[in-house]
């Protein structure tokens, strides 16, 4: 059993190619490509956004890369405008060399109670134990992953446009959504930030959450 940090990959954006790419969009709706400066696109998206004129927004995406727990993408993929592709339980057999014979579970960090992470330990310690031992039996991938917790780390790559990503943010990184979710996306909301102040400077997240726990992040120029 191997107890991992999440970390969360994103690829390199430039925020002002895509902010100017989703102006000369919306400019179609006005026909008012010649009022494009350098920085027109600073108000325009400003304004779109403050009116709900936010289909513009749909025009670029963003892929992230993430090694997460079951539970995180559980509750991601309900999120409908979304791409996913996932470390697939049914494909993926953990008995074998490629996965160095075991299990990798995500570190709840925020379980700050001793005992509460013993508890924890000796149940991820115990299921891998049944794993391998239905992997003896002979069982198929499709009967072992019965066993397999919400704690079992997965990679995951995901792609969604700006609005979308908007949207999950919102939902996401506030102090309802799980702590796993948050330690994941609140890195990436601040890149996002700091790329497109003009979509994103309004999305309030938790900002109680210990930054301890936040996922690594990793800009990379490509998957
Ligand atoms: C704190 C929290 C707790 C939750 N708890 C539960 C729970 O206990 N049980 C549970 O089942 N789910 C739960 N959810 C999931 C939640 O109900 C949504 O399924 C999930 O957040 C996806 O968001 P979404 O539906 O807004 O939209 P997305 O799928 O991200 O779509 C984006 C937007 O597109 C529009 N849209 C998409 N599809 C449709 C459609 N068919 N009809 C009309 N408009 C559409 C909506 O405006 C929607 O907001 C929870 C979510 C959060 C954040």
């Amino acid at each position: 059993m191997k107890i991992v940090k999440p970390w969360v990959e994103v690829e390199k954006i430039d925020g002002v190619k895509i902010m100017k790419r989703l102006e000369r969009a919306c400019r179609t709706c006005y026909r008012s490509e010649g009022k494009i400066t350098e920085d027109s696109y600073k108000n325009l998206l400003n304004n779109c956004i403050t009116r709900g004129h936010e289909s513009v927004l749909e025009h670029e995406k963003v892929s992230i890369r993430m090694c997460c727990d079951i539970g995180v993408y559980k509750d991601l993929t309900r999120h409908r405008i979304a791409s996913f592709s996932i470390e697939s339980t049914r494909y993926c057999s953990y008995d074998k060399d490629k996965y160095n014979n075991e299990i990798k579970f995500i570190e709840p960090a925020y379980i700050e109670d001793k005992q509460m992470m013993e508890v924890w330990k000796k149940s991820m310690l115990e299921i891998e134990k049944n794993y391998m031992e239905l992997k003896k039996l002979g069982a198929k991938n499709d009967v072992c992953r019965l066993l397999l917790p919400h704690s079992t780390a997965a990679e995951v790559t995901m792609t969604a446009n700006i609005r979308e990503w908007k949207h999950i943010f919102e939902l996401r990184c506030s102090n309802h959504a799980h702590p796993a979710i948050r330690q994941l996306l609140i890195p990436v909301l601040l890149y996002f930030k700091k790329e497109m102040p003009e979509i994103y400077k309004d999305i309030s997240y938790d900002e109680e959450l210990n930054k301890d726990y936040y996922a690594e992040l990793r800009i990379v120029d490509d998957f």
